[in-house]
């Protein structure tokens, strides 16, 4: 791969706000969030050397390592973005500024006691599942004619008084081509908009979808939150 990390993520802010222009309809800044997962403690030191400030984690025990290792920074910002057993809500509140991977009522329940506990208010996404593969966690939202079974559950998250609902957050089918995600991002999009009318009570604004492959891609079709890994820190070590 060329370059150092700290190019790419250059070169990865320049591609977005290429992007950004290129969709008409956002004109809101979208944020980017560095992948960390399965690289060591040095190379996430690395990025935020080169002023990566908002960092990505799949699994908790692995991103709770790190974010006790990095002291001494100021405004980190970590998001989770794996799937998370309910037993681990305790350490999403202690240790996590964003809960992207919001998938369950148990869940949401437990994270909403916790951030309670700690006098918090946890920014949470729903991810939802818009392919219906069945590998991927996420509420159940690949038929739009189901939708509305929903809506019981974002209802009372959104309720949720510890809770902050802030949008969606999906991962598409994975593709070469990423032309072929695109569909999967446009439905998530039309989810938003579903939940903005049924659901107004709640904040539906971020919509978090988009990777290395197909961030671009994402952007067009309203992303405001990408999650990118292996263009900026390279191929994962494990
Ligand atoms: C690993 C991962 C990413 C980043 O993937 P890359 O292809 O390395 O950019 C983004 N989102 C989630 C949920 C992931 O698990």
């Amino acid at each position: 791969m060329e370059g150092s990390i700290g190019e790419r993520f250059q070169k990865t802010l320049q591609q977005i706000e290429q992007a950004r222009q290129r969709a008409s309809r956002s004109t809101q800044p979208v944020k980017l969030v560095v992948v960390t997962k399965g690289h060591p403690v040095t190379a996430v030191e690395q990025a935020i050397r080169a002023g990566v400030r908002t960092l990505g984690e799949n699994y908790v025990q692995e991103g709770v390592e790190k974010i006790l290792a990095i002291t001494g920074v100021e405004g980190l910002e970590w998001h989770m973005i794996g799937h998370v057993q309910s037993r681990k809500a305790n350490l999403i509140c202690e240790h996590f500024d964003w809960m992207q991977s919001l998938d369950s009522l148990k869940l949401a329940q437990r994270l909403n006691r916790f951030a309670g506990e700690r006098g918090r208010i946890q920014p949470v996404l729903l991810e939802c599942n818009v392919s219906g593969e069945e590998s991927k966690f996420g509420w159940p939202a690949w038929d739009e004619q189901k939708w509305d079974g929903l809506l019981d559950a974002f209802e009372e998250i959104a309720a949720s008084s510890n809770l902050q609902v802030r949008g969606l957050m999906t991962m598409p089918p994975f593709f070469d081509d990423p032309e072929t995600a695109r569909p999967y991002f446009r439905r998530l999009r039309r989810l938003q908009e579903f939940l903005a009318r049924r659901l107004p009570q709640a904040d539906w604004n971020e919509l978090s979808m988009g990777m290395s492959a197909d961030f671009e891609v994402a952007i067009e079709e309203g992303a405001t939150i990408v999650r990118v890994g292996t263009a900026i820190m390279g191929v994962r070590p494990n």
